[in-house]
């Protein structure tokens, strides 16, 4: 029988972006203190693709609004993968480029090893590279991928209790599902990843105090897959004929979970802040010659006090 329904409390992305975008004036200040030269960010697109198109122009309004200059690099349909690979070895030389963003999906005629392979580690600003995902896993300062680290960090701000607590993310892309069950892990939570493959998703969804879902399909997870007074965290941008929708089914779910993140306006907004943040990050890399001078930024960050940037 299902327990009486409640109304989820919604975890929006407006409510932590005041903070992201001080932490970001400040760590470029602290970083063009050090007499670096101030974040630039590249976002390199290949032919057209609608939604890297879209996702290119919910990055340069984030862009607007922090201390971040954007360097479009726009490269033709027809590259191939060594036209790719020069110039992603152009944008590692290039001091004037602090981070750099290579648009997804790539036409099918190109190989995305391609990127994880010349990207410059201290340039991979949505932590994409081997070097960077060995890095996340290991527990070691790095770039991490900003969809996932959004998430953790919409938690932190509502209060969301993480240690000991029993997660299931469904989706183990490299951008999302699998760096999310690593920084949960990181974080104390006993955590199950759940793909395609999985058999019973709905009796393993329900064990979970916090369900997070990245898995590119509208409408996954409805009421009967949350248990009552769970956290809920929708990471899915479906575009359908109404719009954008998230993986949750949230009419239904929002009656049953304790919390849950809108779509739009939940982790999305996030994502792109955390993105230019780590563009600063990313020049404290240079600065510094490693990844290990990424965590100048998070120990800055850690620093400030919450009650100084909420606005
Ligand atoms: P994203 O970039 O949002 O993470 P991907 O398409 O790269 O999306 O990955 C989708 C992930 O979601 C895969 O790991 C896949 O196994 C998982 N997935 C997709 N559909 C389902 C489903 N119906 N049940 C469980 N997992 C699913």
């Amino acid at each position: 029988m299902r327990s009486l329904p409640t109304t989820a409390q919604l975890l929006r992305g407006a409510g932590l972006s005041g903070r992201l975008q001080r932490e970001i004036a400040l760590a470029t200040a602290r970083l063009t203190g050090l007499g670096r030269p101030a974040p630039v960010l590249a976002t390199v697109m290949v032919g057209s693709d609608p939604s890297a198109q879209a996702y290119r122009s919910s990055i340069l309004r984030t862009l607007r609004r922090v201390p971040i200059e954007h360097a479009p690099i726009d490269l033709p349909l027809s590259i191939d993968d060594d036209g790719l690979v020069n110039a992603l070895e152009r944008l590692r030389e290039d001091e004037s480029v602090t981070g750099v963003l290579v648009l997804m999906p790539l036409p099918d005629h190109l190989s995305p090893q391609v990127v994880y392979e010349h990207l410059s580690p201290l340039k991979d600003v949505d932590g994409i590279t081997p070097v960077n995902a060995g890095r996340l896993h290991m527990g070691l300062p790095s770039l991490r991928p900003s969809t996932p680290q959004g998430g953790i960090e919409l938690l932190d701000h509502y209060g969301v209790e993480i240690a000991g607590r029993r997660v299931v993310v469904i989706g183990r892309s490299n951008v999302v599902g699998r760096p999310l069950a690593s920084l949960f892990t990181q974080r104390h939570a006993t955590v199950t990843v759940c793909h395609r493959q999985t058999t019973d998703l709905v009796g393993i969804c329900r064990e979970a105090d916090i369900l997070a879902v990245a898995a590119g399909s509208p409408r996954l997870v409805g009421a009967a897959m949350v248990r009552p007074g769970a956290v809920v965290l929708d990471f899915g941008v479906n575009a359908v004929e109404t719009g954008i929708v998230g993986d949750v089914a949230f009419d239904e779910v929002a009656e049953v979970a304790g919390a849950i993140t809108p779509v739009p306006g939940g982790t999305g907004p996030v994502t792109a802040l955390v993105l230019a943040r780590n563009t600063v990050a990313a020049g404290f890399a240079a600065q510094g010659g490693s990844l290990d001078a990424v965590q100048n930024l998070y120990d800055m960050v850690a620093e400030l006090a919450p009650t100084d940037v909420v606005h």
